[in-house]
């Protein structure tokens, strides 16, 4: 692929006390590219993606978007939560906003949108994730499923310039899964970039233009999926593969 670098991560390390996270990560997301990153419980996957949209510090390195290293705080801040959008295991909506308020609200906020302008884009929105019935419930009436979705069209609805999934499906039942694995299959397709952690091995071996595997803060292997599930290098690899597969 041709290297149009999105998100460069520069040798960064990060510590939670004595635990070295992060370490000596050296990563680069061109833009248009999905990156699945995977890896045993513990082995710094969300910490990596809260580090890409600042969620977390990091003592040593660099981390540039489009270039620039990323702000630090006010306005600037808010800015990139909006470019580089974030969805979480646990969805994180506001339980008490409307599913059409839980999408507007942000781009009115970020990103100065007239309230009926962001209204017209989160009916759009949830037309596209499925969901186009949904506007006036509250996330609790709402299936898991049918709440990560929502979760998903309100990161679209900043016009992101990448999205970061932290295990989006890991807190779904199983029937549920395949409905979100769809709309991020199609965000693929059509050009999105994406970083996902995540266990779903169908879904890297089909999306995914590399295989980012981690273990004990570091990247082990970056290879593409092909690559990486058919001959893994390290013994680190082939240990979680054999578990999972
Ligand atoms: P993964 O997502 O791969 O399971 P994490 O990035 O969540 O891993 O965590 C990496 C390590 O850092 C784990 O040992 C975890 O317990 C620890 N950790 C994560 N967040 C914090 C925190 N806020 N304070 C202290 N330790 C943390
Ligand atoms: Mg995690």
């Amino acid at each position: 692929m041709a290297v149009d670098p999105l998100i460069e991560l520069h040798d960064v390390n990060k510590h939670f006390g004595p635990l070295h996270v992060l370490r000596d990560i050296n990563l680069t997301v061109g833009r248009g590219e999905v990156v699945v990153v995977i890896g045993p419980s513990g082995s710094g996957k969300s910490t990596l993606c809260r580090a890409i949209n600042r969620l977390e510090t990091v003592e040593s390195g660099t981390i540039l978007l489009e270039g620039e290293p990323l702000p630090a705080e006010g306005k600037d801040l808010a800015r990139l939560r909006a470019d580089v959008g974030m969805v979480f295991q646990s969805f994180n909506l506001f339980a008490h906003k409307t599913v059409l308020a839980n999408i507007s609200l942000a781009q009115v906020k970020v990103r100065g949108r007239k309230r009926e302008e962001a209204d017209q884009r989160s009916r759009e929105l949830l037309d596209r994730v499925g969901l186009a019935d949904q506007a006036a419930k509250f996330p609790a009436q709402l299936s898991g499923g049918q709440q990560q979705r929502v979760a998903i069209a309100r990161a679209l609805a900043m016009d992101p310039k990448a999205l970061l999934f932290d295990e989006p499906t890991s807190a779904l039942d199983p029937e549920m899964i395949n409905e979100v694995l769809e709309v991020m299959q199609q965000l693929a397709r059509e050009g999105m970039t994406m970083v996902v952690v995540t266990h779903e091995m169908g879904f890297a071996r089909s999306a995914a233009n590399r295989v980012v595997f981690m273990a004990d803060g570091r990247i082990v292997e970056d290879r593409t999926p092909e690559q990486f599930f058919t001959a893994p290098e390290s013994d680190r690899a082939k240990d979680f593969l054999s578990k999972i597969l």
